[in-house]
């Protein structure tokens, strides 16, 4: 059994053809699929779908380049959100300065992060974290920032130490890595390691233990080859699952086992109806 932990199975790519998507990825053997929210609107939208389809779960929080829509009002009905039963986790949340330059948007981006930190904590549900360096840099100040902000919160931890969250779609190199690994974070693996330009990445995935990968599509974005061009769905986890297997010189039954273990150690999720 599969599992696709980062899908954005609201936004408008899927409007026409949900239930073939979801039908689709069943038959491919992904047995459960978490949805990221992005703001408050794709938030209620992640929890309609996981109360819709049971083997859907939602996380619900503010992506990093979305904090001009972010209010104190808005983000306690994300609080409240947050403690339905098929909310597994909060995300997409963290740092982007890839899109945005400014010194204030990147302060308020930080700013923003801590309150969801803190209610993870208060629910006892992991983060999904969006990282990612001006100019795609392998490291620099987002990394930096972001993990001087969650070290400390990682030492306060208590449920949640053992397992805090995973870094999605993880672009970085294996330095930043160990850090994230030491506090016991998850790695997110996406299609982007079957791109022909990314040795580097595949190389990283390389040296990551089978005990910390996750397999995320990032559905609709992302797709991996060899259908790069149309829209990604979750069914293509397969193809992210044999790549990874074909650098760890395993099968895809070997990393099907090994990332569904780990998203259930990270999300405690069950199947509910
Ligand atoms: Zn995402």
């Amino acid at each position: 059994m599969l599992t696709d932990t980062h899908c954005h199975l609201y936004l408008e790519q899927f409007a026409g053809d949900i239930d073939d998507v979801i039908r689709r990825a069943t038959e491919a053997g992904v047995e459960k699929m978490l949805v990221p929210g992005m703001d408050l609107e794709t938030s209620r939208q992640a929890v309609q779908l996981a109360e819709t389809y049971p083997s859907i779960f939602a996380a619900v929080g503010y992506h990093p380049t979305d904090m001009q829509k972010f209010s104190a009002e808005d983000f306690d009905e994300i609080c409240r959100l947050a403690e339905r039963p098929k909310v597994v986790a909060i995300g997409e949340i963290g740092l982007d300065y890839y899109w945005v330059k400014e010194t204030e948007k990147r302060m308020e981006q930080r700013q923003n992060l801590l309150p969801h930190l803190e209610l993870a904590d208060k629910v006892n549900k992991p983060v999904i974290l969006h990282l990612r360096e001006d100019n795609d840099a392998e490291s620099g100040n987002a990394t930096n920032d972001l993990l001087d902000i969650l070290e400390p919160w990682h030492k306060t931890l208590t449920a949640l130490k053992s397992h805090p969250g995973v870094f999605h779609s993880f672009n970085g190199n294996l330095e930043s890595a160990q850090r994230a690994m030491d506090m016991n974070f998850f790695i997110g693996v996406t299609g982007s390691v079957t791109y022909k330009k990314n040795e580097s990445q595949r190389e990283l995935v390389g040296k990551l233990p089978l005990d910390r990968i996750l397999i995320e599509t990032d559905s609709p974005f992302q797709t991996p080859v060899p259908h790069r061009g149309k829209r990604n769905e979750p069914a293509n986890v397969t193809l992210i699952a044999d790549k990874i297997a074909e650098i760890h010189r395993t099968t895809r039954e070997a990393i099907a086992h090994a990332t569904t273990s780990n998203a259930n150690r990270l999300f405690g999720w069950e199947i509910t109806t």
